[in-house]
């Protein structure tokens, strides 16, 4: 093994996409692998979703679209984030990309490409019900409506939202936003645009709001066997298995004296003689600095904590003063698994599992099983 490695379990992600959609009922999936699979690698992730006939793939952005056409993939997909002048837009559309419209500026953009292309360019309407982020406020709604449904450059297919918190429990925003996404249909509908596909819900949705999921649901984090939110159960309670596992090289083992601090800043002092073990993998890696003297790895079902500040390209574990035959080269586990699921790392580090496993380095090679 290399001196680390994020070991991307492919069967595991297959078997994930499985439960989603036993939960999903009728809608289907749109497979969501922006941001390189969040981590996994997004063109194995992407193949493992075809195979297990899922429909739609989803991604942020127009390049990331054309990455996966470059790789041959020929399904449905959309991509929903750009800014005006995305160089991308023109080579979406020739490539039968979907896109999302979130303003009357990128309706406008996308419908020259088609028009100088002289074809048609699919589009998925985006309006804001809550979250404040991209979609089309409400004020503009009527506007953008009577634009899309006079254009003859774009064929309008979907009308689609985001919720701000599917994944925090006892919220009410989920009934309101989804009342905000009806009176937008209804709107759609009155402006000629019906039988629009529908898409509201991500992977929290899908787990908890059944009334939410409409024709397609955006799945990601649940692929990769990651719980939304460990309290609307775990990943295992969720029959989810985890996709990455980050294993580690056991880099050296040195014994220190009482007394004696570990890492930069002295933020932790040995109060006995101990060994310490040297992990060879750091911030720069992708490893939360948040979790100095927080989170531990795992070796043979055994767990030892992190002593000192992560550093940029190692960290520091207590081994004991008995460390059960463990040697220079034996292999360490942050997360994964046969260890804890990276839910357990991310709270350790103040953050979501979405963010450790997105924030995992290149330099770190993926190794596919599957
Ligand atoms: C990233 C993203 C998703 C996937 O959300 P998960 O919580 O990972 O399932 C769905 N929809 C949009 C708009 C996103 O940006």
């Amino acid at each position: 093994m290399p001196r680390a490695a994020a070991v991307i379990d492919l069967a595991a992600a297959h078997h994930n996409l499985g439960v989603m959609a036993a939960r999903a009922g009728d809608a289907e999936l749109m497979a969501v692998v922006k941001a390189e699979g969040y981590g996994h690698g997004m063109i194995p992730l992407a193949r493992v979703a075809r195979e297990a006939g899922v429909t739609w793939l989803g991604v942020a952005l127009p390049s990331e679209a054309l990455e996966l056409r470059a790789a041959g993939d020929t399904g449905r997909i959309l991509a929903w984030l750009w800014a005006a002048g995305d160089p991308d837009i023109a080579a979406c559309v020739a490539a039968d990309v979907d896109l999302s419209v979130s303003s009357m500026a990128a309706l406008e953009e996308i419908a020259a490409a088609a028009k100088a292309q002289s074809k048609r360019a699919r589009v998925h309407l985006k309006v804001d019900t809550g979250l404040s982020r991209n979609g089309v406020p409400e004020s503009d709604w009527a506007s953008v409506l009577a634009a899309l449904a006079a254009n003859e450059d774009l064929e309008v297919v979907a009308i689609w939202s985001h919720l701000s918190s599917a994944d925090v429990i006892g919220t009410t925003s989920v009934a309101d936003q989804r009342q905000v996404f009806e009176r937008a249909i209804a709107l759609a509908e009155s402006a000629g645009l019906s039988g629009l596909l529908r898409h509201l819900g991500n992977t929290a949705t899908v787990l908890a709001y059944p009334d939410c999921q409409y024709d397609i649901v955006r799945v990601g984090i649940g692929m990769y066997g990651v719980s939304p939110n460990p309290q609307m159960g775990t990943a295992a309670d969720l029959g989810l298995r985890p996709v990455m596992t980050l294993r580690v090289n056991l880099a050296g083992i040195k014994r220190i004296e009482a007394g004696v601090s570990v890492s930069y800043g002295e933020t932790w002092t040995a109060s006995e003689p101990t060994l310490i073990g040297l992990i060879p993998i750091g911030y720069a890696d992708g490893v939360p600095r948040s979790a100095s003297n927080r989170a531990h790895v795992s070796v043979n079902g055994r767990t030892y904590p992190i002593v000192g500040t992560v550093a940029m390209d190692q960290f520091m574990v207590d081994l004991g003063s008995n460390p059960d035959g463990l040697q220079v080269g034996d292999t360490v586990t942050l997360f994964g698994r046969d260890s804890d699921p990276v839910e357990v790392w991310a709270e350790h580090a103040d953050t979501i599992g979405y963010e450790v496993i997105t924030r995992i380095a290149p330099r770190v090679p993926r190794i596919y099983e599957s």
